[in-house]
């Protein structure tokens, strides 16, 4: 039943502009979605900003949270299942701001947590001023991944829904 659903809270971090907003809003229509992708799970509020994904035949609840929203997350004590820190491929300052936020959640979580770099707006592509290259050095140095995405051309946007569970399931059960 769908009570038995793992619900999992996701923290999306990252300057303002980058497209926090924007990825959220794209995952609720996501082709992942399960079949309960309408119900709500009582125990969290905001059901808009609940997202149920199927994988590996297993469905769990993503629960988006915005920094903006938390600036003070660490004090709030919101348990966090994952971080997805989120930068424009175009914007040299909101790539120097995930780089200081991944070096933050390692220092203060080691590499207990899922954590996830974004360089988002690819489709920007004349306006691009961080290579591909920089981003995978500096995700490999924090010990995450890093996934390019488009909001505006839906790429890698359904591709990182899924990865987000990975990643969690991967940090609670090790392979
Ligand atoms: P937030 O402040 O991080 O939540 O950013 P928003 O989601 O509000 O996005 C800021 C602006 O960037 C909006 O005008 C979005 O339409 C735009 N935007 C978001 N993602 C993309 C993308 O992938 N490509 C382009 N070209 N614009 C985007």
């Amino acid at each position: 039943s769908k009570s038995n659903l793992q619900v999992y809270r996701v923290l999306m971090m990252g300057a303002p502009g980058v497209g926090k907003t924007a990825l959220t809003r794209q995952f609720m229509t996501s082709e992942y979605k399960g079949t309960y992708a309408e119900s709500n799970t009582p125990e969290i509020g905001e059901p808009e900003r609940n997202v149920n994904v199927q994988l590996d035949g297993e469905e769990s609840v993503l629960h988006f949270l915005d920094e903006e929203q938390h600036p003070d997350f660490e004090a709030e004590e919101i348990p966090i299942d994952a971080y997805v820190v989120v930068f424009s491929v175009s914007d040299t300052q909101s790539y120097n701001q995930a780089v200081k936020s991944l070096k933050t959640l390692r220092e203060v979580h080691g590499t207990n947590k899922a954590v996830i770099l974004v360089g988002n707006k690819i489709d920007i592509a004349r306006g691009r001023r961080v290579t591909k290259h920089d981003a995978m050095r500096v995700a490999k140095k924090y010990n995450c991944r890093y996934t390019e995405t488009s909001v505006a051309l839906n790429h890698h946007v359904d591709e990182l829904l899924v990865g987000i569970l990975s990643q969690i399931r991967e940090q609670i059960n090790p392979p």
